[in-house]
């Protein structure tokens, strides 16, 4: 058990709280699922970029998915390998596309062909071959919420399979790329197999027809996507997903890359916050907590649902009640209508499965001091950002004035 109570004492709150441990068991159980094939496991930088998650992650063997040059220079900082670092997103810089080749990565994943002349009229100007992978949009509707799907024709990700086909080939032609890789990620919080299958299906079958036009494909880039359970979803198999995508390659010897964001660090983390007050309107009760949408916004964002617990509460008179942060929003909410006993001034609220777009989604809204992080290790707890100041938040305005 995580003693929630020290830790407030401790660092304060609101606070975010990831324990080490459990990205290393989910990054072993994503490791094994694919042991009977090379695998490269790139964590999705987005989603929790903090350099000691990172170092823990270089500390495994894993590599980083990224989605800007930021991202990129992060990996390298906490010591992950170049040759372990993908470039991805719908849009980079001229400056983004030169400073991750001049870093020699693992590849660049491109998005449109627009996007790939620029890659390679940069790598001409700097006389490097740079190496590429496509993404595909293999058009399949996973049942998510609409903002985290993004492998379908209406979403503005990847290529259609016939418009990779053409910059594999043009690729293949050019002094200054290198295809080595083909890539789809369809979406986010992904709970059933079948959308993978189906895209592993797609892929396959394209990395087949260009394999028979010799353009030597080395990874099999499956994106993210694999869901958590935050209220009561049925989760993956990780047996099950491995086994569609090893299935649709038969026997095509390639790495498989995938790149896990919510997978490895969701449910390693806790958001602390405490209660300021609660007040009640006649109609509605309200749980006043010292942490807000800027610290967390996914309920705010996605509707997202996340499991709340009061700490060392005895008071058994439960009701039902909003939890909500200070901020002059009406969408500033951290849970809806949740059965919560009385609360009172100091009380200890600990929202779970916050590890992953919790910190890194979070901002300085309000003037709020974006909030410190810990790590768990075994036993021992340790500061790995601490908590921004005034100073902090006014450093690049104050010499204006
Ligand atoms: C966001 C993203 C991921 C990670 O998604 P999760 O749902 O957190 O696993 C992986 N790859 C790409 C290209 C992404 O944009």
């Amino acid at each position: 058990m995580i003693n929630f109570a020290n830790l407030a004492d401790k660092y304060g709150t609101p606070l975010y709280v990831y324990n080490f441990d459990t990205i290393t068991e989910r990054f072993n159980l994503l490791k094994d699922s694919f042991k009977a094939r090379k695998s490269l496991i790139c964590f999705a930088v987005k989603a929790n970029s903090n350099l000691s998650v990172l170092k823990h992650i270089a500390s495994l063997g894993g590599g980083c998915d990224c989605v800007s040059i930021g991202e990129v220079k992060r990996a390298l900082h906490a010591g992950i390998a170049k040759y372990k670092i993908i470039y991805s997103g719908v849009g980079k810089r001229d400056d983004e596309i030169e400073e991750a080749l001049k870093k020699d990565i693992l590849m660049l994943n491109l998005e449109s062909e627009e996007e790939m002349a620029r890659v390679e009229a940069i790598a001409s100007k700097l006389r490097v071959v740079a190496r590429i992978s496509v993404r595909v949009n293999p058009n399949i509707d996973v049942k998510t919420h609409p903002y985290i799907s993004t492998g379908l024709h209406e979403n503005k990700f990847g290529v259609e399979v016939d418009v990779a086909k053409r910059m594999y080939i043009k690729a293949k032609y050019s002094e200054f790329l290198e295809p080595v890789g083909i890539h789809f990620h369809i979406g986010s919080q992904i709970v059933e197999v079948e959308p993978f299958r189906e895209a592993g299906v797609v892929l396959s079958s394209l990395l087949r027809s260009l394999r028979a036009l010799d353009i030597d494909i080395k990874f099999f880039d499956i994106g993210g996507g694999v869901g958590i359970r935050y209220e009561n979803e049925e989760t993956i198999s990780l047996y099950e997903y491995a086994q569609s995508i090893l299935a649709s390659l038969g026997g095509v010897d390639v790495t498989i890359v995938c790149e896990p964001g919510r997978y490895l660090v969701g449910e390693c983390g806790y958001f602390l916050t405490k209660v300021l007050y609660e007040k009640n309107n006649g109609v509605k009760r309200f749980v006043v907590v010292d942490g807000a949408m800027n610290d967390l916004i996914r309920p705010s964002l996605y509707s997202a649902y996340h499991e709340v617990e009061l700490l060392n509460s005895s008071n058994e008179d439960v009701s039902e009640a909003d939890i909500v942060g200070p901020i002059c929003e009406s969408g500033d909410f951290l849970a809806k209508k949740r059965a919560l006993p009385k609360t009172k001034h100091n009380d200890l609220i600990v929202v779970k499965n916050a590890g992953a777009y919790g910190f890194t989604m979070s901002s300085n809204y309000n003037t709020r001091a974006r909030v410190a992080e810990v790590a768990l290790e075994g036993e021992n707890d340790r500061l790995i950002r601490r908590r921004e100041s005034f100073e902090d938040i006014i450093a690049l305005e104050k010499d204006f004035l």
